[in-house]
């Protein structure tokens, strides 16, 4: 066997060189961080929840037509991505306000927004990841004034659909955090979805107890981390493997 070239090591996954031109092989490994990688741990078997449900976010986002760079998946740990070019931001949107929102402007966490709110951070972990508006992404040429509007509309798309999709098994969707990539055609481009959908990057609350099932759980210090991320899946339906995660027989 010959070992596959790592094309990138991030906080949570690996992207190795994929099998032809234009593909990735992206790997979910155990580890956890948080606030800027100040906290640090190993949740084991937290990778294989994450590839499975972003599999499932994503699979489901494509039949809607919301292009992503998901392939398929090919173990546990990893799936076939698209190659694409990253756009350097941060795309949050908010339904409930939380975290970050609730701390810049004093809002208590939970008090639902007028309507949903999308934030563009500038992805770069030395700076924080600091929020940008429109102004600073196009006048650096993070992206263009089209991709921006593009991606305000796919966004919205994808907070309907998720919202629907986690609402109907009890989860109430309070933000999230996605990233876009550029596919080149010839001379023409296309942002698609990138990076995960999972625990790790939303805020997932049980809709009846306002129970957290998301990274806050390993944020704050809540305990049963991959307990609550194997109830989302369950929840999703998508539990069959989930049982070997809990017993960390899984390679
Ligand atoms: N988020 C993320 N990665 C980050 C920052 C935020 O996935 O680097 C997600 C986070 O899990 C939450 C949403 O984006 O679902 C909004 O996070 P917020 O800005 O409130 O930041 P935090 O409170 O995590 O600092």
């Amino acid at each position: 066997m010959t070992r596959r070239k790592k094309i990138y090591e991030g906080k949570a996954k690996i992207l190795y060189e994929g099998p032809e031109p234009g593909t990735l092989i992206q790997y979910f490994k155990d580890d956890a961080t948080a606030f800027n990688a100040q906290k640090k741990a190993v949740l084991e078997g937290k990778g294989v929840i994450n590839n499975r449900i972003s599999e499932f976010v994503m699979t489901r986002l494509n039949s809607i037509g919301v292009q992503n760079h998901f392939i398929r998946r090919l173990s546990l740990r990893e799936q076939l991505i698209k190659e694409v070019e990253i756009i350097p931001l941060e795309v949050i949107c908010r339904n409930i306000a939380a975290g970050s929102l609730s701390t810049r402007l004093g809002l208590p966490e939970g008090q639902p927004l007028p309507r949903s709110i999308i934030e563009f951070c500038y992805k770069d972990d030395k700076l924080g990841d600091p929020l940008v508006t429109e102004e600073h992404i196009t006048a650096f040429n993070w992206a263009s004034t089209q991709e921006i509007d593009d991606i305000l509309a796919m966004t919205l798309r994808i907070n309907d659909f998720l919202t629907g999709m986690f609402g109907a098994v009890g989860i109430t969707l309070v933000d999230f955090k996605i990233e876009y990539g550029r596919i080149y055609d010839g001379e023409f481009s296309r942002v698609i979805l990138a990076d995960e959908i999972s625990p790790d990057s939303c805020r997932l609350w049980d809709t009846v107890t306002n129970e957290k099932l998301d990274k806050d759980r390993f944020r704050r210090d809540l305990g049963n981390v991959i307990e609550s991320y194997t109830e989302v899946a369950r929840r999703l339906g998508i539990m069959k493997e989930m049982p070997r995660v809990i017993d960390g027989g899984v390679a």
